[in-house]
């Protein structure tokens, strides 16, 4: 019996230290986007699975005994791949996600938009200086609308594209605290913060610097990929279904 836990975020890797821990057999899986990933402990494979088929033939070739999706909330094709091949190959299937800051202190100030393009046009049309934190993958989406404009972008990986001369690129991974987010706000002169519903706590002290600030933040909804899946919000919890169970 081997637990599959799809990762790259910190939920996954906490999974990882608890079934670790307990004797568990797992194997974590990553993507391979980032250059120099932080890895779990315990065993690792890297790279896509190729596609719901691929997904599938991995899930019965390997023995999988469950899987939880810990991906993060924006991974946009994993988890609803995760959703058919578990189906295909009858493999439980659990999603682990940290909840989101839609009922966050400040999130009825906020503006609240459905995709990246629109978070785009909003941020073209409310300031000067957005200050960018929407990751590398969607830096696409900004480029048009925001050409012109003095946007301070936070990646952990050099984007492909090239960016604006007016842009300014910083380099990091959080997590951040509150002092430097507000000094790097008011370093570069932000005048607006954009972000997606990441939740958790890593990447919230921006959202506080925003604040104190008066700045507005455009942030991007999450949209579900796992209907019809069993959600919980740790690991802990995930741990818990897994014993349930009778999988770990
Ligand atoms: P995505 O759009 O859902 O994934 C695109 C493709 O990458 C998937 O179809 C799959 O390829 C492969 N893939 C994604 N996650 C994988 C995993 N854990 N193990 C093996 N293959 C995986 O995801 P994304 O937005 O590019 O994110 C990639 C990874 O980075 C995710 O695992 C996520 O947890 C992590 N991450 C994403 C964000 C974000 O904002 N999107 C932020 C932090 C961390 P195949 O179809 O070939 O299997």
């Amino acid at each position: 019996m081997t637990v599959l836990i799809l990762g790259g975020t910190a939920e996954a890797r906490e999974l990882a230290l608890l079934l670790q821990a307990r004797n568990v057999q797992f194997v974590s899986s990553l993507a391979g986007r980032v250059a120099q990933p932080r890895l779990p402990v315990g065993e690792v494979r890297i790279g896509g699975f190729g596609g719901v088929e691929g997904l599938t033939g991995h899930l019965k070739e390997n023995g999988i005994s469950a899987v939880v999706d810990a991906t993060h909330p924006f991974a946009r094709g994993i988890s609803s791949n995760a959703v058919a091949a578990c189906a295909q190959a009858n493999v439980p299937l659990l999603r682990l996600e940290r909840p989101g800051w839609e009922s966050a202190p400040g999130s009825d100030s906020w503006i609240w938009v459905d995709t990246h393009e629109e978070a785009a046009e909003t941020a073209a049309r409310t300031g000067r200086a957005p200050f960018l934190t929407t990751g590398r993958q969607t830096l696409g989406h900004f480029l048009e609308p925001l050409a012109d404009a003095a946007a301070v972008v936070r990646v952990v990986d050099a984007p492909e594209q090239v960016l604006p001369p007016s842009w300014t690129l910083l380099r990091s991974r959080g997590p951040y605290v509150l002092d430097g987010e507000r000094e790097l706000l008011r370093r570069h002169g932000c005048d607006v913060l954009v972000t997606k519903d990441s939740g958790g706590t890593h990447t919230w002290p921006k959202m506080v610097a925003a604040g104190e600030l008066g700045l507005p933040v455009i942030v991007v909804r999450r949209k579900s990929r796992t209907a019809g899946v069993e959600v919980v919000i740790d690991h802990v919890a995930a741990g818990g279904w897994l014993v349930e169970r009778g999988l770990a």
